[in-house]
């Protein structure tokens, strides 16, 4: 099964893109697909937008935009899945992995987990890349999350 890369970041949830790892050779790209409306099937569930059509992105609920069905963060996001594209730090694998939206402790830190395909080693999407020596050199999510 082949992931299908987002045409736009409007179709997502929640983006990242890093690099990481010794010399920078671990390489992640992940991304969760907005949810077809359970009620309407018309739209795709994301957070609120304020008046001014930001995203709210620090909201605890998503809403349709056609029928206007809520859902809060605890429910909706364990239905989404996180879709991978990885070179893996460790073997040099290049592959594809999906993991629950759901962040778990890995190593201490809030991740999304997931396995190298080949050398079976996890590997962890933290919440903001820890960058190490490095600051400044971290992305950070798009999905503002801050809890
Ligand atoms: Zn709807
Ligand atoms: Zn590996």
């Amino acid at each position: 099964m082949a992931l299908k890369l987002p045409g736009s970041i409007n179709e997502c949830v929640y983006f990242t893109r890093r690099t990481f790892g010794e010399g920078n050779n671990g390489k992640i790209m992940a991304w969760v697909y907005k949810m077809d409306c359970p009620k309407c099937r018309k739209a795709k569930m994301g957070k609120p937008k304020d008046e001014t059509g930001h995203k709210k992105i620090r909201a605890k609920i998503y809403v349709c935009p056609e029928c206007a069905y809520t859902e809060s963060k605890e429910v909706h996001e364990p239905k989404l899945t996180v879709e991978v594209k990885y070179a893996c730090p460790f073997c040099g694998n290049v592959g594809e992995a999906t993991t629950p939206y759901k962040r778990k402790s890995f190593e201490g830190v809030p991740s999304y987990v997931f396995e190298c395909g080949k050398c079976k080693k996890k590997i962890g999407i933290t919440k903001k890349m820890k960058a190490g020596k490095k600051k400044g050199a971290a992305e950070e999510d798009d999905d503002g999350d801050d809890d």
